[in-house]
């Protein structure tokens, strides 16, 4: 569970490849899925330079040169192994590469219509970054789990849940309609147990899709559900961020329709 720590400066400067990265090669790959691009092929380019624009966008490197043509040419080379069509025939891939290849192999490359629409939050959110401001920049909580789908509609997804004015509209939408603020998950009631201690308490989570955010779009109201602190922290406690359905059968809770 624990990140693996940079363990020299060189390592520090080419951090191993990051959720996102990968997701955008992956699709790189399936594109090019029979015959492969060379370094020189202009979407390796491409892709080389767009890496090292999200990694400054993000903060994780300040290198004017992040993901050289050389290294996402051979990252296409180590999805080769995972690839069943590739396989097939006993060739085997490149060996060497990063674990997490083949979970984001699995968790994406039979859903192309879901890795499609991710990597387009992922692109255009970079692509927007100036007007996004710190939003990309904000540092990694200990409670949030980076999801699987990466650090960028993470970090989107966080900077919707803390939009002061716009949890301020969903309590006030909640009060007036239930006349308390109560876990949509668990239904904990933060007044009812801790009196005017609690009064207000009540946390905010987005729950569209990650892959399906778009930058810039305005947040809903219908887009945000209430949770208390503890449903919250449960929710994005692992990389699969857990639907409120998914939290409710952990909890034995009947799962809410969607109509609800
Ligand atoms: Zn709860
Ligand atoms: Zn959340």
């Amino acid at each position: 569970m624990d990140e693996q720590l940079p363990v020299s400066s060189s390592s520090q400067s080419n951090p191993s490849w990051s959720r996102d990265e990968l997701i955008l090669a992956l699709d790189l790959y399936l594109r090019h899925r029979d015959a492969l691009p060379s370094k020189h092929h202009q979407e390796v380019q491409e892709l080389s330079v767009f890496l090292g624009k999200m990694g400054r966008a993000l903060g994780i490197t300040t290198a004017a040169s992040f993901r050289n043509p050389n290294g996402v040419y051979m990252k296409l080379g180590n999805f080769r192994r995972w690839d069943p069509e590739y396989t097939k025939d006993g060739k085997s891939g490149l060996a060497k590469g990063n674990k997490d290849e083949e979970v984001v192999w699995n968790e994406f490359a039979s859903s192309p219509a879901k890795l499609a629409s991710l990597v387009s939050v992922i692109r255009n959110t970079v692509n927007l970054g100036e007007q996004l401001g710190s939003q990309l920049r904000q540092l990694d909580e200990p409670d949030i789990h980076e999801a699987a789908e990466g650090k960028v509609v993470t970090r989107l997804h966080r900077a919707r849940e803390r939009s002061r004015k716009l949890v301020e509209n969903k309590k006030k939408q909640a009060l007036a309609k239930y006349g308390k603020l109560a876990c949509e998950a668990c239904g904990f009631d933060f007044k009812a147990t801790y009196g005017s201690a609690g009064e207000g308490l009540i946390d905010v989570h987005h729950i569209r899709p990650l892959h399906s955010l778009e930058p810039g779009q305005k947040t809903r109201l219908d887009d945000l559900a209430l949770l208390c602190a503890n449903c919250h922290r449960v929710v994005h406690a692992s990389r699969h961020w857990l639907s409120l359905d998914e939290l409710r059968t952990t909890m034995d809770l009947p799962v809410i329709s969607p109509s609800g």
